[in-house]
């Protein structure tokens, strides 16, 4: 295929996705493949001539989609949302065309200096004090591993990229226990090791003790370890849980550690003044992680790590220790120079495009419509007796049991999960909670209307009625 063949494809692209969304809604939101369907139509060898793009397409149109799982859908109700407004879509179009590798700020000035802008306008969305700084990297779990590096190095005084971590004290990572698992593989990566990372209680409200925080520190210290970082949640994956961020945060700065707030999938609703009240206090983070590509329509990949002192995560992870790390006499930013990967994609492209296509506005509404639609379902379910609510939050998402009388809840609310999701209409994820099954529910799509939330809940009552008879 030549370059210029690349227009008529393109419009073929364009025709075939407008399409695919004009019957999304129609489609079983969870692809209902078997394992192996997929790989079954698909021929062992590669070709060793060249094919026609029209036989490629075709087999596109005819594989693929029904092997996918339909994230955009207006009824995706699973894990976290990984939301794509029709304004990044384009963007990232665009940012394909050119296929550039934003390593350098040489090798992309736009890129590099939009990416700078962008996170200064995140900021200020997010209402964060000006002094964060920062990057887009791919994912949460880049952030994280980065952010647990420079907790060791920091603590290493940068002496563990060199001489590496035999002979250094070990050191000792605390965070809240309701933390996304991307913290134990970070831990575990960093090489500070799993049974270092350790779990201070958590109160009531599932927040981490702070009280417990520093007698952990201190009987750490007393023992001869080094405390070298703090991981706080704001939104944690299972239930949404909250860490309060002052005391320990303080702690935390009392005793020297470097500090990350892991907000991926909450971080998104501080557009909305009303609800920085749940993460009161962030400012004192040395490192902030949040994904736009979860809630806010800039899609996959894009997370942005805000960092209070740059310099920090690029003397731990740049390339060049004696080159002018950020920002310096040449008043050009490398970006990779604070990053794990040397190739960076044209990220900033997509936030532009959502943010101008919308305006704070605009994201603040699509925001507040997904949790008053989600609190007007969850009272539904609370005025059902035969489901019980198992946890809150305040932001798009909880979780219910399935308890109608005289059956057992545990076996009706798994069998309920599954048969939602063999059904096709909406989908739905599962956690445990102090042992217990529990659905998840949360939305955030950019198409989902008010009727697709509200129609979850005739579904699932719906089934859990036909399961009773079943039984
Ligand atoms: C989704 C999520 C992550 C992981 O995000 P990735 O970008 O997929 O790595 C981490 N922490 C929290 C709280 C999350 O919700």
């Amino acid at each position: 295929m030549k370059y210029f063949d690349l227009p008529k494809w393109t419009r073929e692209a364009s025709l075939w996705a407008e399409e695919y969304f004009s019957k999304l809604s129609e489609q079983p939101v969870r692809s209902q493949v078997k394992p192996g369907d997929i790989a079954a139509l698909l021929p062992t060898n590669p070709p060793e001539k060249p094919e026609d793009m029209e036989d490629i397409f075709r087999d596109f149109k005819e594989i693929i989609p029904k092997g996918m799982t339909h994230w955009q859908h207006p009824r995706f109700f699973a894990y976290f949302v990984s939301n794509a407004s029709p304004a990044s879509i384009l963007a990232e179009q665009l940012a394909t065309y050119m296929a550039s590798n934003c390593m350098l700020w040489q090798t992309s000035p736009a890129a590099t200096e939009l990416e700078e802008r962008m996170i200064m306008w995140l900021g200020q969305a997010l209402g964060l004090p000006s002094k964060y700084s920062g990057l887009i990297q791919d994912t949460a779990s880049s952030a994280t591993l980065t952010a647990v590096l420079t907790m060791r190095e920091k603590a290493l005084d940068w002496e563990g990229l060199d001489k590496g971590l035999k002979h250094s004290p070990t050191l000792r990572i605390y965070a809240s226990s309701e933390n996304h698992s991307s913290i134990e593989k970070a831990v575990k990566l960093s090489g500070i090791g799993y049974q270092n990372l350790r779990f201070p209680r958590t109160l009531p409200n599932r927040s981490i003790d702070a009280f417990n925080l520093r007698e952990m520190i201190l009987e750490d210290l007393d023992q001869g370890f080094k405390p070298a970082g703090l991981v706080l949640c704001v939104g944690g994956t299972a239930t949404g849980a909250i860490d309060e961020l002052i005391e320990p945060l303080q702690i935390a700065k009392e005793f020297n550690l470097y500090t990350h707030v892991d907000a991926a999938w909450a971080g998104s609703a501080m557009v909305c003044p009303e609800y920085r009240y749940l993460w009161k206090g962030v400012e004192g983070a040395d490192s902030i992680v949040v994904n736009p590509h979860k809630w806010l329509g800039m899609q996959l990949e894009c997370s942005i790590q805000f960092l209070a002192e740059p310099l920090l995560q690029s003397k731990t992870v740049g390339l060049r220790p004696d080159y002018l790390r950020t920002k310096g006499e040449d008043q050009i930013s490398n970006l990779s120079e604070m990053a794990i990967t040397l190739g960076r994609r044209f990220r900033a492209l997509k936030v532009w495009f959502t943010i101008r296509a919308y305006g704070l506005s605009g994201l603040r509404e699509l925001i507040r419509n997904h949790v008053k639609w989600c609190n007007e379902l969850e009272k539904k379910f609370c005025l059902d007796p035969e489901f019980e609510i198992s946890f809150s939050s305040p932001l798009a998402l909880f979780g219910f049991r399935f308890t109608p009388e005289g059956f057992n809840s545990e076996e009706m609310t798994i069998r309920l999960f599954e048969k939602i999701n063999d059904d096709g209409r909406i989908y739905l994820t599962q956690t445990k909670i102090d042992g217990k099954s529990t659905i998840r529910f949360t939305c955030g799509t950019y198409i989902t209307t008010r009727e697709d939330v509200l129609i979850a809940y005739d579904v699932i009552a719906e089934l859990g009625k036909q399961i009773k008879n079943e039984t």
